[in-house]
């Protein structure tokens, strides 16, 4: 598995959605790329934001976060 696959996995990896197999792949890439790693945990961190602003609108999102990435996040989000 290569960086840019994992990204594309990596959502179906959060929302339990991959096949046995290839969990197995993804998890064996995350435990030999640090890079990954790492990506995956802000990513996590970002989702986690991102749901706290969604059921919270005037929660504060912490600067550090991207600006991006919580817009995309919340454009993603169900619609009510
Ligand atoms: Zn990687």
């Amino acid at each position: 598995m290569t960086c840019r696959e994992f990204a594309d996995f990596m959502l179906d990896y959060l929302s339990d959605e991959l096949s046995a197999e290839s969990r197995a792949a993804f998890e064996y890439h995350l435990s030999l790329c640090t890079n990954c790693r790492h990506y995956l945990a802000s990513y996590r961190e970002t989702v986690k934001l991102g749901k706290r602003a969604f059921e919270d609108d005037d929660a504060n999102v912490p600067s550090e976060v991207p600006e991006e990435l919580v817009k995309a996040i919340l454009a993603a989000r169900p619609r009510r």
